[in-house]
């Protein structure tokens, strides 16, 4: 049925229905009335962020399906909420869409978004539907706490820091190119970076692990590609870095592809953008006892890719210690053509 048929207050009905007994006790009322009411946890900060996906900027129907584009929004904003070390408490929706969508598809774009936010406890607490005159808006602010003073900055990064990051870069953007092209290749090895396109996973309990067992200076979430979130760091910290190309973490899948299509795939790794994986900057050596619990526990690997020196610059070091200056290629919103 189209939702045009259906009407903005069922649709807020069933998703309260859904949500019911599912609040955490910091949530004093949820979705129902004008605001929402939290009561945040003696001792915590609140920590708030919110991410706008576009339809035909972000996504489009033809290579994603809705519950797939629910979790995708969902999934932004809970990296910012990883970014900062923080735990989720609820999220508010904005919705907008073309009357003509049916019924069947806003529920699995629901059903995306309160799936996601079901894992990481961070259910629905409010939010807006609206008509569109074309194209779909969905925009998701989350509400998070973190102990008192204990956010982690992009600020903070320290002159001899070494450079970790989580997880694998680029394959985001393998994905993406996967199904742009669909060339004829192994289903087993690209498989995992379809996967990382089309289901990123918020790196929460990632940020919590390290967070309990190290002392970490700066750290942000790679949503617009490393050039430039580590750019993102190094201004705010007024440091430069310096990053080592055979370091960087790039999987079979992601390197497969790259050559395929021939392009670098340390291209795709330094500005692919939206792989919603944490780099984060800490005193020399003193991750190096935890990478292999932490690389088991979440059978993720965990990099050290560089080296937080002096200056503004970031510098890639290639083989036989040649270093060229980086530029920050990730995603500007305004600047790409
Ligand atoms: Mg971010």
């Amino acid at each position: 049925m189209r939702l045009a048929r259906v009407g903005e207050f069922i649709l807020i009905e069933g998703i309260k229905r859904n949500m019911a007994n599912k609040y955490p006790p910091q949530v004093i009322e949820g979705i129902g009335d004008d605001c929402a009411v939290l009561c945040p946890s003696a001792e915590k900060d609140l920590i708030i962020t919110t991410d706008t996906l576009v339809e035909n900027i972000h996504f489009n129907t033809h290579w994603m399906d809705y519950y797939q584009i629910g979790g995708r929004a969902m999934a932004a904003s809970l990296s910012d909420i990883a970014a900062m070390a923080g735990e989720p408490l609820g999220a508010l929706l904005a919705c907008s869409l073309p009357a003509n969508r049916q019924r069947e598809e806003f529920d699995l774009l629901l059903k995306g978004i309160t799936t996601l936010g079901e894992r990481y406890r961070c259910p629905l607490i409010g939010g807006d539907i609206t008509r569109s005159v074309r194209g779909l808006f969905i925009n998701i602010t989350v509400i998070g706490e973190v102990d008192r003073g204990r956010a982690l900055r992009r600020s903070n990064a320290k002159l001899g820091d070494e450079i970790w990051v989580t997880g694998w870069l680029g394959d985001s953007r393998a994905g993406l190119e996967y199904l742009r092209h669909k060339p004829s290749l192994n289903k087993e090895i690209v498989a995992p970076v379809i996967d990382r396109f089309l289901q990123p996973v918020p790196r929460i309990e990632e940020a919590r692990y390290l967070c309990e067992r190290v002392m970490i200076n700066s750290m942000i979430d790679i949503s617009d590609g490393l050039s430039s979130d580590l750019r993102h760091i190094c201004q705010a910290s007024r440091v430069g870095a310096e990053i080592t190309c055979s370091l960087l973490p790039i999987s079979s899948g992601a390197k497969t592809l790259a050559k395929n299509q021939g392009i670098s795939p340390y291209d795709w790794a330094l500005n692919g953008g939206e792989d919603f994986e944490l780099c984060l900057t800490a005193e020399k050596g003193v991750l190096d006892y935890i990478v292999k619990d932490f690389e088991e526990t979440f059978r993720l690997p965990i990099t050290k890719i560089g080296i937080i020196v002096a200056g503004q610059d970031i510098l890639l070091v290639e083989e036989e210690g040649r270093k060229y200056l980086l530029e920050p290629r990730g995603y500007n919103h305004f600047s790409r053509k």
